[in-house]
């Protein structure tokens, strides 16, 4: 199978996650908040040979747009907007296949997901294509009833323009950008488990409608903490596919499985989710770590050059220390390393279908 190089979306990213389930391998959805991340996804994507989700939380995409901008809704948007140009303009150049996407939205961001599609629609006129191949919709806190309608709701806009729907079903632990839970220490924890039960719900209500994925939880947490809270157990991703096929007959992994929570995970039970039909895996915390500690590194080791243009002792000129392409590159270059690491321990490397 071979796609075009670019962002892909409709039946060319059915493709990708198709050959991920069939193959055995997750792409690393990598979130991004400018240029110098977005770049350095495709980079690292680039030299692995790996297709890659390049995607944003609202925070990420109102960054963007600029901190200065004074109305946060309207960056928001335009952030996003802005960045899926980047990334339109840009992948097919670095030879791989990327998917745009956005990260979690719940019910006070639904307003922006809509905002993000009406942009969608007026992009797919153009060009015949959807400017994000998909969205994600997180209502865990509600109902499933309430879920499940208005991810309905939104998949049935969507899969007109030919997008994808995420949705979340359980709760992942930890705080992603103000959407998220805290994990309380010795607390129940089964509300972090995904019934299979809503799996199939999920799966019988939107199946007619469109093409959709399924972050379950597992025991899976936003952020690297203390390990020892909450277990792992990607059993239950395997339970959800097996209760789907045994209503269904649709095979082991009709399911397209969504890993939150990767950064910090013990590789062994990477492994295990994926080969229960997790094709997607976020990572964001340990990318964020990564930026920082090239950054840091740099400079720990040029500290005179932020501190004096020229060296008060010997007049040194230290411009082509304090230049921030020197320092920002030092941070693209460790999150590229990262990820190098990622798409190992997801199987990526040397898979991409771009020709
Ligand atoms: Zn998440």
């Amino acid at each position: 199978m071979a796609l075009k190089p670019g962002v892909v979306s409709g039946k060319e990213y059915v493709e990708l996650v198709e050959a991920c389930k069939e193959g055995g391998y997750a792409l690393a959805a990598v979130n991004c908040i400018g240029t110098d991340s977005v770049n350095a996804v495709m980079e690292a994507a680039a030299r692995n040979n790996s297709d890659v989700i390049i995607q944003f939380s609202n925070g990420g995409a109102q960054f963007y747009a600029g901190q200065g901008m004074e109305d946060g809704f309207q960056a928001k948007v335009l952030g996003a907007v802005s960045a899926a140009q980047h990334v339109h303009l840009l992948a097919e150049h670095y030879g791989i296949c990327a998917v745009l996407h956005t990260d979690h939205a719940n019910r006070k961001l639904v307003p922006w997901v809509d905002a993000l599609v009406d942009h969608s629609e007026a992009y797919y006129e153009a060009h015949g294509r959807p400017l994000y191949s998909s969205h994600m919709l997180d209502l865990s806190e509600e109902s499933i009833d309430d879920n499940l309608t208005e991810c309905a709701r939104m998949l049935e806009r969507m899969a007109k323009l030919d997008m994808s729907l995420e949705i979340e079903l359980g709760i992942t632990g930890g705080e992603e950008d103000g959407v998220g839970h805290d994990i309380e220490e010795g607390a129940d924890s089964s509300h972090l488990y995904t019934q299979p039960e809503d799996v199939l719900k999920a799966y019988d209500l939107l199946t007619p409608l469109g093409h959709f994925s399924v972050a379950a939880s597992f025991g899976n947490v936003h952020g690297v903490y203390k390990p020892g809270n909450v277990q792992l157990r990607p059993e239950i991703l395997k339970n959800s596919q097996a209760l789907v096929n045994e209503v269904h007959n649709v095979g082991e992994k009709a399911l397209n499985l969504v890993f939150h929570g990767g950064s910090g995970s013990e590789k062994d039970k990477i492994a295990e989710a994926i080969s229960y039909g997790v094709f997607k895996m976020n990572i964001d915390t340990d990318t964020q770590f990564a930026f920082a500690n090239g950054v840091g590194k740099y400079v720990e080791e040029h500290m005179k050059a932020f501190i004096h243009q020229i060296d008060p002792d010997d007049g040194t000129p230290y411009k082509k220390y304090y230049d921030p392409r020197k320092w920002l590159r030092a941070g693209e270059q460790s999150f590229v390393a990262r990820l190098d690491e990622a798409f190992k321990d997801l199987g990526s490397v040397g898979r991409t279908l771009a020709k």
